[in-house]
């Protein structure tokens, strides 16, 4: 940030009064520009024992394979937000049945809130930001081609409840060293203490 929001001029970084971090502060009114995460939210759609999946037609990753998920707007509920752009990138219909993952993404400053969903129907087609919209069975997922840590470990979770018949909501942490090597860690929230 280089400017202020409310009158145009000048910022710069200090710790303001009362605060224990460094924020954008402006020069000539004073305002404290507060910057927070983001939130991501999409859907998982399920159809049978398939989950839909859209090919990126738009960067970063483009070409490779995610569920459709991105940021909410202001003013939508975080429901809203997966429905929207559920339609947007997939032309799809959902119903949503449960939160079912929450990802910590604490380097790039990114929470991911994704919702297990019912497809309604097979009417759906790709939107301009997909290039591509399937089913994908477990054994057909292309898993070396999936565009982010969160959406792999999202899948892994959906077809191993699957399998078990019961699935959990639950609560993670990524973290990469390098995001070019693709390499990345995650912790699971464990319950208790
Ligand atoms: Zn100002």
């Amino acid at each position: 940030m280089k400017f202020c929001s409310e009158c145009g001029s000048e910022v710069t970084k200090g710790i303001p009064e009362g605060d224990n971090r460094e924020r954008h502060i402006c020069t000539h009114c004073g305002i404290v520009h507060y910057q927070n995460p983001k939130m991501v939210t999409g859907t998982i759609p399920v159809w049978e024992d398939k989950v839909l999946l859209c090919r990126r037609a738009i960067e970063p990753r483009r070409g490779l394979w995610t569920l459709p998920a991105g940021f909410m707007e202001n003013n939508e509920s975080t429901q809203e937000g997966a429905l929207r752009e559920t339609l947007e990138e997939a032309n799809a219909r959902v119903c949503i049945e449960q939160l079912y993952t929450t990802f910590n993404l604490p380097l790039i400053s990114q929470v991911y809130l994704l919702f297990r969903a019912r497809l309604q129907s097979l009417d759906f087609h790709p939107g301009s930001e997909s290039l591509e919209v399937a089913l994908f069975r477990e054994d057909e997922v292309p898993w070396e081609e999936l565009a982010f840590p969160v959406v792999r470990e999202t899948l892994k979770l959906f077809f191993t409840d699957r399998q078990a018949g019961q699935y959990v909501h639950r609560v993670g942490d990524i973290y990469w060293e390098s995001r070019r090597s693709g390499e990345y860690q995650v912790t699971m929230l464990q319950e208790g203490c």
